[in-house]
């Protein structure tokens, strides 16, 4: 069995009225789509990325991620400990920390607070912004064969049942999975009454999970009952002295999007090279001031696009399937079934369905939002224009701007898939990429002297290499000319770049690392 979810199933989400029941309909399909860089999506994600898009469950990943820290000599990791108290000075952070009864002091330059909102955020006085328990949620963790029911192709399964109001849940496998893509283990989420005095009983849980999936004596173990809020909030600031907050810490979104944690990691990936190189050296003390002008607006969009996803999802698709609250049980099931009615009635609600279904690109088509992301100002090149960066969800472009990440291109040889643009990014320095007909930046890039300067690579890539995936070159995806040239940070952003060749190029690359090193706060 694999952990990862196989390529294949992430293609479609569905609606169904259940997977099964005691009438015809019962166990119908109402609609489904492309997701997730799945089916008409995949050629527009293999562009973007060397990578290919998989699912892989939270409870599978943070095992692998602890094995990783464990296993480095720059990390110690202590569990079933409490911080319990913060404070700081100029130079400091500390935290009383408390284990197996006792309390001990740490302390270090900085700290970063990435424990989901609970503790350092509020010990600064740090508040949030946005709608705060919104619905309250459930999920339910099981084990069941549903291999007889369930499309593998479908990652999330959505519910509309009129005994139940309409919406009334979502399926997704979380694997291991098995060659033909079939799950093991599940996640079953429904919304829940704040005041209902049943949404703390696993055994109501179970009834409503067997009730919706409708798949009668067929054996189900639960694991757990879970409850979690749809909230959608931003910290009212990412930093406090020498203290940041960061993933949960600084924004709580709705899981519709998918983004939660990868907002989260984007966060880390973005601060990081900034504290080591302020660690490094106090001529970049100012480094880390970029991190909330850069990454709060991106939590920002982020927070907005999944909260607008919930609200949207289920109220388009119950609208086009005539279905409301108000109505009872035996209207619902009378507008869902003119689903399979001739005639103009049926007609029109096919077609609304469908419409429907292709209306949730913000969703399902996030290509934008996954990796399109982008800084209008920090540790980047004040451009002329101060345009804000489009942060568009649906569509992912290209370039080189900077504030935008580098695209991937195959620089393998003969535009083989072994080799991405991405590849040349290096988290502990900068890189400046050039053309092979430009070697003049190379010698720029060793003239120069102090602590950053050491920390710039140098690769070249012709802007005749051409791409197996499209019909393209570098030179034309680059943007800049054969003569410029992109420094791209870290973290995979573009911080500067010349179109052209400038006259003094050493004095244009220092002025790009001074400006870096003391960017917009
Ligand atoms: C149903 C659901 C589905 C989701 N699906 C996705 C998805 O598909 N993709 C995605 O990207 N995101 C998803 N998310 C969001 C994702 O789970 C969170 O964004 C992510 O877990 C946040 O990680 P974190 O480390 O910042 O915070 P947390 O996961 O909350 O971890 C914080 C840690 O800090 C510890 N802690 C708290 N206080 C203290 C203290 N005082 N001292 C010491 N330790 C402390 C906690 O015990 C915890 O271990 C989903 C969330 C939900 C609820």
């Amino acid at each position: 069995m694999s952990l990862p979810a196989p390529p294949l199933c992430h293609e479609l989400t569905a609606w169904h009225t259940s997977l099964a029941g005691p009438t015809p309909l019962h166990g119908r399909l109402l609609g489904s789509r492309n997701a997730w860089g799945g089916g008409q999506y995949a050629g527009e994600y293999a562009a973007a990325s060397p990578c290919t898009y998989r699912q892989l469950a939270q409870i599978r990943l943070e095992p692998l991620l602890r094995e990783q820290a464990e296993a480095s000599p720059l990390a110690r990791m202590h569990f079933g400990a409490e911080v319990v108290e913060i404070d700081q000075d100029d130079t400091s952070a500390r935290v009383l920390v408390k284990r197996a009864g006792a309390v001990q002091a740490v302390s270090g330059r900085y700290l970063i607070g990435a424990d989901g909102g609970r503790t350092i955020g509020p010990g600064l006085g740090i508040g949030v912004t946005g709608p705060t328990n919104l619905v309250d949620m459930v999920s339910v963790h099981f084990t069941a064969d549903l291999s007889a029911w369930r499309d593998p192709r479908v990652m999330i399964t959505w519910f509309v049942n009129p005994d139940l109001g309409g919406s009334a849940g979502l399926l997704y496998p979380i694997g291991p999975w098995d060659d033909l893509g079939h799950s093991r283990e599940w996640n079953f989420v429904f919304a829940i009454g704040a005041d209902d005095p049943r949404r703390l009983s696993e055994e109501a849980a179970r009834g409503r999970l067997l009730g919706t999936l409708g798949i009668g004596a067929q054996p189900v173990t639960v694991h757990s009952v879970s409850h979690w809020y749809i909230q959608a909030v931003v910290a009212d600031a990412f930093r406090s002295g020498r203290c940041f907050l960061a993933g949960d810490a600084a924004h709580r979104v709705p899981p519709w999007g998918a983004l939660g944690m990868n907002t989260g990691i984007g966060d880390v990936r973005n601060l990081c090279w900034k504290l080591a190189l302020a660690l490094a050296d106090p001529a970049f003390e100012g480094l880390p001031d970029s991190y909330e002008p850069e990454r709060r607006p991106v939590a920002e969009s982020v927070a907005a696009n999944s909260l607008a996803s919930f609200y949207e999802g289920g109220s388009v698709i119950d609208a086009a399937l005539g279905q409301s609250a108000a109505q009872s049980a035996r209207e619902g099931w009378r507008n869902i079934a003119m689903m399979w009615k001739d005639g103009p009635d049926g007609d029109a609600r096919r077609d609304a369905m469908a419409k429907a279904v292709d209306s949730l690109d913000r969703e399902f088509h996030a290509h934008g939002a996954d990796c399109g992301f982008a800084y209008a100002r920090g540790a980047i090149q004040r451009l002329p224009r101060s345009a804000p960066a489009e942060n568009d969800p649906v569509t992912y472009r290209a370039t080189t701007t900077p504030g935008h990440h580098l695209p991937h291109f195959w620089i393998g040889e003969e535009g083989s898939r072994e080799r991405s643009t991405t590849d040349l990014i290096r988290p502990d320095r900068f890189l400046l990429l050039t053309d092979t007909a430009a070697p003049q930046w190379a010698r720029w890039a060793s003239s120069l002297d102090g602590p950053l300067a050491a920390a710039i690579e140098v690769e070249k890539v012709s802007a005749a290499q051409t791409s197996p995936d499209h019909e393209s070159t570098w030179g034309r995806l680059r943007e800049v000319g054969d003569t410029g040239a992109i420094l791209i940070r870290p973290d995979g952003i573009v911080a500067w770049r010349w179109m052209n060749q400038p006259r003094d190029g050493a004095a244009e690359l220092r002025h790009a690392l001074e400006q870096i090193a003391s960017p917009d706060r």
